[in-house]
Protein backbone atom coordinates (compact mmCIF):
# COMPACT_ATOMS: atom_id res chain seq x y z
CA UNK A 1 0.00 0.00 0.00
CA UNK A 2 2.01 3.63 -1.10
CA UNK A 3 -0.35 5.52 0.98
CA UNK A 4 0.71 8.97 2.95
CA UNK A 5 0.44 9.02 6.38
CA UNK A 6 -1.62 11.48 7.92
CA UNK A 7 -1.80 13.11 11.44
CA UNK A 8 -5.36 12.70 12.33
CA UNK A 9 -7.80 12.68 15.22
CA UNK A 10 -6.56 10.14 17.44
CA UNK A 11 -8.83 6.94 17.55
CA UNK A 12 -8.11 3.49 19.85
CA UNK A 13 -8.87 0.08 18.81
CA UNK A 14 -11.88 0.31 20.75
CA UNK A 15 -13.38 3.29 19.09
CA UNK A 16 -12.49 1.50 15.64
CA UNK A 17 -14.24 -1.79 16.71
CA UNK A 18 -17.07 0.54 17.68
CA UNK A 19 -17.54 2.65 14.25
CA UNK A 20 -17.39 -1.21 12.87
CA UNK A 21 -20.40 -2.38 14.90
CA UNK A 22 -22.55 0.65 14.53
CA UNK A 23 -21.90 0.31 10.43
CA UNK A 24 -22.86 -3.21 10.76
CA UNK A 25 -25.79 -2.50 12.93
CA UNK A 26 -27.17 0.80 10.86
CA UNK A 27 -26.39 -1.88 7.39
CA UNK A 28 -28.05 -4.61 9.38
CA UNK A 29 -25.71 -6.91 8.43
CA UNK A 30 -25.80 -9.88 10.88
CA UNK A 31 -23.48 -12.63 8.96
CA UNK A 32 -19.86 -13.01 9.49
CA UNK A 33 -18.69 -12.83 5.98
CA UNK A 34 -19.46 -8.72 5.17
CA UNK A 35 -20.68 -7.87 1.38
CA UNK A 36 -18.05 -4.91 1.52
CA UNK A 37 -18.17 -5.44 -2.77
CA UNK A 38 -21.93 -4.75 -2.68
CA UNK A 39 -21.88 -2.19 -0.19
CA UNK A 40 -20.12 0.38 -2.82
CA UNK A 41 -22.93 0.45 -4.49
CA UNK A 42 -25.13 0.74 -1.87
CA UNK A 43 -22.75 3.88 -0.97
CA UNK A 44 -23.76 5.48 -4.20
CA UNK A 45 -27.13 5.79 -3.52
CA UNK A 46 -26.90 6.26 0.53
CA UNK A 47 -24.40 9.27 -0.11
CA UNK A 48 -24.77 10.94 -3.25
CA UNK A 49 -21.19 12.69 -2.75
CA UNK A 50 -19.45 8.82 -2.28
CA UNK A 51 -18.29 7.59 -5.98
CA UNK A 52 -16.22 4.64 -6.89
CA UNK A 53 -14.37 4.06 -9.87
CA UNK A 54 -12.77 0.31 -11.23
CA UNK A 55 -9.64 1.88 -13.04
CA UNK A 56 -7.24 -0.28 -15.30
CA UNK A 57 -4.49 -1.57 -13.59
CA UNK A 58 -2.07 0.74 -15.40
CA UNK A 59 -3.45 3.55 -13.99
CA UNK A 60 -1.90 2.96 -11.18
CA UNK A 61 1.83 3.27 -9.58
CA UNK A 62 3.17 -0.10 -8.98
CA UNK A 63 2.29 -1.85 -5.39
CA UNK A 64 -0.93 0.70 -5.66
CA UNK A 65 -3.85 -1.59 -5.44
CA UNK A 66 -6.60 0.92 -4.20
CA UNK A 67 -7.08 4.94 -2.88
CA UNK A 68 -9.59 7.13 -1.36
CA UNK A 69 -9.74 10.59 -3.04
CA UNK A 70 -10.97 12.98 -0.46
CA UNK A 71 -11.35 15.69 -2.32
CA UNK A 72 -13.33 14.45 -5.52
CA UNK A 73 -14.94 11.76 -3.06
CA UNK A 74 -14.05 8.90 -4.89
CA UNK A 75 -12.70 5.26 -4.21
CA UNK A 76 -10.41 4.45 -7.31
CA UNK A 77 -9.75 0.81 -7.53
CA UNK A 78 -7.77 -1.37 -9.76
CA UNK A 79 -9.60 -3.37 -12.22
CA UNK A 80 -7.73 -6.87 -10.75
CA UNK A 81 -8.40 -5.43 -7.05
CA UNK A 82 -12.12 -5.15 -7.71
CA UNK A 83 -12.23 -8.29 -9.75
CA UNK A 84 -10.77 -10.12 -6.97
CA UNK A 85 -12.61 -8.95 -4.48
CA UNK A 86 -16.23 -10.14 -6.40
CA UNK A 87 -14.74 -13.33 -6.12
CA UNK A 88 -14.05 -13.34 -2.68
CA UNK A 89 -10.56 -12.83 -2.33
CA UNK A 90 -9.16 -12.01 1.20
CA UNK A 91 -6.59 -9.73 0.49
CA UNK A 92 -8.56 -7.44 -2.23
CA UNK A 93 -11.50 -7.21 0.27
CA UNK A 94 -9.53 -6.28 2.54
CA UNK A 95 -8.27 -3.52 0.45
CA UNK A 96 -11.46 -1.98 -0.43
CA UNK A 97 -12.26 -2.28 3.31
CA UNK A 98 -9.39 -0.18 3.99
CA UNK A 99 -10.24 2.34 1.55
CA UNK A 100 -13.85 2.24 2.96
CA UNK A 101 -11.86 3.16 6.42
CA UNK A 102 -10.15 6.59 4.86
CA UNK A 103 -13.72 7.55 3.54
CA UNK A 104 -15.74 6.89 6.87
CA UNK A 105 -12.94 7.94 9.27
CA UNK A 106 -10.91 10.63 7.30
CA UNK A 107 -13.13 12.47 4.27
CA UNK A 108 -13.78 15.64 6.87
CA UNK A 109 -10.59 15.38 8.14
CA UNK A 110 -8.99 16.20 5.02
CA UNK A 111 -8.06 19.75 4.92
CA UNK A 112 -6.58 19.52 8.55
CA UNK A 113 -4.43 16.62 7.53
CA UNK A 114 -2.63 17.96 4.46
CA UNK A 115 -1.35 20.83 6.76
CA UNK A 116 0.35 17.99 9.07
CA UNK A 117 2.33 15.73 7.04
CA UNK A 118 5.15 15.48 9.50
CA UNK A 119 5.64 11.95 9.49
CA UNK A 120 8.42 11.19 11.53
CA UNK A 121 6.18 12.47 14.79
CA UNK A 122 2.89 11.07 13.89
CA UNK A 123 1.95 8.32 16.94
CA UNK A 124 0.14 4.64 15.93
CA UNK A 125 -3.31 5.84 17.18
CA UNK A 126 -3.49 9.33 15.17
CA UNK A 127 -2.22 7.32 11.64
CA UNK A 128 -4.67 7.48 9.15
CA UNK A 129 -2.67 4.66 7.49
CA UNK A 130 -3.04 2.90 11.19
CA UNK A 131 -6.28 3.75 11.58
CA UNK A 132 -7.32 2.45 8.22
CA UNK A 133 -5.74 -0.84 8.80
CA UNK A 134 -6.83 -1.44 11.83
CA UNK A 135 -11.07 -0.28 11.10
CA UNK A 136 -10.75 -2.57 8.11
CA UNK A 137 -9.68 -5.84 9.97
CA UNK A 138 -12.37 -4.87 13.00
CA UNK A 139 -15.14 -4.75 9.85
CA UNK A 140 -14.43 -7.98 8.17
CA UNK A 141 -13.32 -9.83 11.27
CA UNK A 142 -15.71 -8.64 14.22
CA UNK A 143 -14.72 -9.23 17.49
CA UNK A 144 -17.91 -9.68 19.14
CA UNK A 145 -19.71 -12.34 16.45
CA UNK A 146 -16.51 -14.65 15.46
CA UNK A 147 -16.07 -17.50 18.62
CA UNK A 148 -12.35 -17.03 19.07
CA UNK A 149 -11.99 -20.53 19.70
CA UNK A 150 -12.04 -21.04 16.18
CA UNK A 151 -8.78 -22.06 13.93
CA UNK A 152 -7.47 -18.44 12.16
CA UNK A 153 -8.02 -20.84 8.79
CA UNK A 154 -12.30 -21.26 9.82
CA UNK A 155 -11.99 -17.56 10.56
CA UNK A 156 -10.34 -16.57 7.11
CA UNK A 157 -12.88 -19.25 5.74
CA UNK A 158 -16.06 -17.89 7.18
CA UNK A 159 -15.03 -14.22 7.23
CA UNK A 160 -13.33 -14.17 3.52
CA UNK A 161 -10.18 -12.49 4.60
CA UNK A 162 -6.36 -13.90 4.76
CA UNK A 163 -5.53 -16.33 6.87
CA UNK A 164 -2.95 -13.88 7.88
CA UNK A 165 -5.14 -11.49 8.36
CA UNK A 166 -6.83 -13.50 10.53
CA UNK A 167 -4.04 -14.42 12.97
CA UNK A 168 -3.20 -10.95 13.10
CA UNK A 169 -6.25 -10.13 13.91
CA UNK A 170 -7.10 -13.34 16.72
CA UNK A 171 -4.44 -11.86 17.95
CA UNK A 172 -6.31 -8.44 19.06
CA UNK A 173 -9.32 -10.39 19.89
CA UNK A 174 -7.52 -13.00 22.74
ZN1 LIG B 1 -4.65 3.78 3.46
Amino acid sequence: MIETTFKVEPKSRNDLRKTARIIREKLKIKTLFFPIVELLDSLTILDPNFNYAVEEDCEFAPGEHAYWEPVERTMHIRESVYNGAYEGKGRDRMTIAHEFGHYILHTDQYPKMCRSISSSSIRAFESSEWQAKAFAAELLIPADIIDSNCSPEEIAEQCGVSLEAAIFQLKHIK
